[in-house]
């Protein structure tokens, strides 16, 4: 929990009074985050992942690209994660998305920015959610990719950019093979015309990263439109 005083003269001065408790172990975590040292040293960290998917890989594999990535590169350029979504960074995400556990992305999203900013390189020149269509947006009160491109975009100064809408429903993507979920997310993203942004290097903003059908499609569009280059930026990529 941050506290924040003003006090006359002094503009922003804002510091923890109160440490917050680890979300995984409920002792008091006694820093900026909360989650305490142990439990964050215990994430499945994404240690040997396919260097243009972020797809896991066993660590005696020499290539470092995977088999798929090798056999045809994606859409985008990248992916960068940090994590597998795996226990208990499954559960965080399930309580963030589902449960409105908002605290649970706050502390997703700067673990992120701790340990992928030194991978980023050349900053994008916008962040672009994956859009929610409507309904879902308002079932759930939020859209998660909004939050985190915010969180993002705050912490490394790029604007964010609603640059493709998701006009018609689409059933979940939970539980459909590869194939479904192109067939799922077919016609159900829409480029907006007004967006500017052609000759830019952008990246799309995920919470997690499955079979990468959505982050093909979302880079797909984009560079139909004048990017040049599409990263993707998500918290978790499926093993
Ligand atoms: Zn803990
Ligand atoms: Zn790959």
């Amino acid at each position: 929990m941050v506290n924040r005083f003003h006090i006359p003269g002094i503009k922003n001065l804002s510091y923890r009074l109160i440490h917050g408790r680890c979300i995984l172990c409920q002792t008091p975590s006694r820093r900026d985050i909360d989650l305490c040292h142990p439990c964050e040293i215990e994430l499945p960290w994404l240690i040997n992942q396919c260097s243009c998917c972020a797809l896991p890989l066993p660590m005696n594999h020499i290539q470092n690209r995977c088999g798929r990535c090798l056999r045809k590169p994606p859409d985008f350029h990248q992916c960068i994660a940090a994590l597998c979504y795996d226990f208990p960074v499954d559960r965080l995400i399930a309580g963030f998305k589902h449960q409105k556990k908002l605290h649970y992305g706050a502390v997703l999203s700067k673990l992120w920015l701790d340990h992928c900013r030194d991978q980023l390189g050349t900053l994008p020149d916008a962040l672009i959610p994956v859009p929610m269509h409507w309904r879902r947006r308002l079932q759930r009160g939020f859209n998660q990719s909004i939050i985190l491109a915010n969180d993002f975009g705050n912490a490394l100064n790029i604007p964010v950019h609603h640059a493709i809408k998701h006009p018609r429903a689409t059933h979940s993507q939970q539980g459909l093979s590869a194939a479904a979920r192109r067939k799922n997310l077919h016609h159900a993203f829409a480029f907006l015309a007004n967006a500017d942004i052609k000759g830019k290097h952008l990246a799309v903003i995920d919470d997690v990263v499955t079979t990468t059908a959505t982050a093909n499609t979302m880079a797909a569009i984009l560079a139909r439109n004048g990017a040049t280059r599409i990263d993707i930026w998500c918290l978790a990529r499926t093993p």
